[in-house]
């Protein structure tokens, strides 16, 4: 038989084969369960310890029930961009419950946090600009900064002082600074207040992702910018539905201004179908849930200081700073190898490799939840203890 893709078939091949040789290829692999603590996966059920679903909201009843009374209202759809017809009460409303959630003047809604970040960072600075991004930035960052056509500063990792010099050495006309709140592959914290101070000092506007923070810091779960009472001196604060809060989407807090000229200027806001509705009303519940039940939220916390007791008993350094503990191991075949060691122990933990992470750090990437138990956390200390995943190569 032919194949489906004449020309383009013979180059996927070869670049598969370049992939599996260096252990970089990657599979997909369907659930057949919702998200949650233990899932389904073809015949195995397993302990989940790769999502994002800090509070275990995905598979929440009332955030479910918000859902189905949504969809039977609006249908499934919203059938065109926000500024052709798919502008719908739910869009607004959600802006309206988020913007109070981060004490913000406007919320601007998108449809992914990878949408948010490569439609805000263009849509603010530009050729003869310069961007000045961390040197372990989520690529949906990277990307923004790329998309922009802005002069790229790539600065050390968590380096305030870096950063400082960076700015005070670089010209451009704007200046924008952008960062993750919690790094996603490491699970560390950004200098907020020392970047908040340098950004100050420069006149450069910051952008915070906290894709990883919002649900999990903070008072009432609205992220590192909260926790640190840094909001009002933070230009654009992005924030995912996608994560804590178990759905999909993401917005921006910020200005009114800003939250206009977002709605002209986005590429991902102005040419991309609006989010389906349902969602909407299922993320106005889930923000409900967060802002006003502190319970999973202190139940993550437990298990966040649980495991990091733990594995630092087993000799694996970490940290209690967020929800995301890093394992690593060097090379892709030794994080795989590990990953699968565990996965026959009944855990399912994600390797991570390059370019993921860098070369040289793939790694075990442990997410906690809420929706685990502690008899969870020990039984993934417990299988970390007897495949000795610990001890060096
Ligand atoms: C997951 C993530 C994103 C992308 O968000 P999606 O809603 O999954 O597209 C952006 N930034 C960071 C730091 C992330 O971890």
């Amino acid at each position: 038989m032919k194949p489906a893709a004449p020309v383009a078939d013979g180059w996927a091949r070869a670049d598969l084969e370049a992939l599996s040789a260096k252990g970089l290829r990657r599979v997909l692999e369907p659930l057949d369960s919702p998200q949650g603590a233990e899932v389904r996966l073809g015949d195995e059920r397993l302990v989940n310890f790769s999502s994002n679903d800090y509070l275990g909201l995905a598979a929440s009843p009332a955030v479910r029930a918000a859902v189905l009374a949504s969809l039977e209202r609006y249908g499934v759809g919203s059938g065109a961009s926000r500024l052709v017809v798919g502008d719908m009460v739910p869009h607004q409303r959600l802006e309206a419950r988020l913007a109070r959630f981060e004490r913000a003047e406007a919320v601007r809604l998108f449809n992914s946090g990878y949408a948010a970040n490569t439609g805000i960072i263009p849509a603010l600075v530009g050729p003869g600009d310069a961007v000045f991004s961390d040197a372990l930035n989520h690529a949906s960052l990277v990307d923004g900064c790329r998309l922009s056509r802005a002069r790229v500063v790539v600065y050390p990792h968590a380096d305030a002082a870096g950063l400082a010099r960076a700015l005070a050495e670089t010209p451009g006309r704007r200046k924008l600074v952008v960062t993750d709140s919690v790094f996603s592959m490491d699970g560390d914290v950004a200098p907020l207040a020392e970047l908040v101070a340098a950004c100050e000092a420069h006149g450069a506007a910051l952008m915070v992702d906290e894709a990883h923070a919002t649900g999990v810091l903070g008072a009432r779960g609205a992220g590192l910018c909260e926790a640190l009472g840094l909001e009002g001196r933070v230009d654009l604060r992005m924030g995912t539905l996608s994560k804590a809060l178990g759905g999909m989407g993401a917005y921006v807090a910020t200005s009114r201004a800003v939250a206009d000229l977002l709605v002209s200027r986005a590429r991902p806001f102005v040419y991309s179908t609006a989010l389906p509705p349902a969602l909407c009303a299922g993320a106005e519940c889930a923000v409900d849930l967060v802002e006003h039940d502190p319970a999973p939220r202190e139940r993550l916390w437990g298990h966040i200081h649980r495991f990091t007791a733990g594995l630092r008993a087993l000799g694996i350094p970490a940290e209690a700073r967020s929800a995301i503990f890093p394992v690593i191991l060097g090379e892709p075949s030794r994080a795989l190898d590990a990953a699968q060691r565990l996965r026959e122990a009944g855990l399912l933990v994600k390797a991570i490799r390059p370019p993921t992470v860098p070369d040289g750090t793939s790694r075990l990437r442990f997410c906690l939840s809420a929706a685990h138990t502690t008899g969870h956390i020990d039984l993934a200390l417990e299988v970390l203890r007897q495949v000795g995943v610990s001890r060096g190569p």
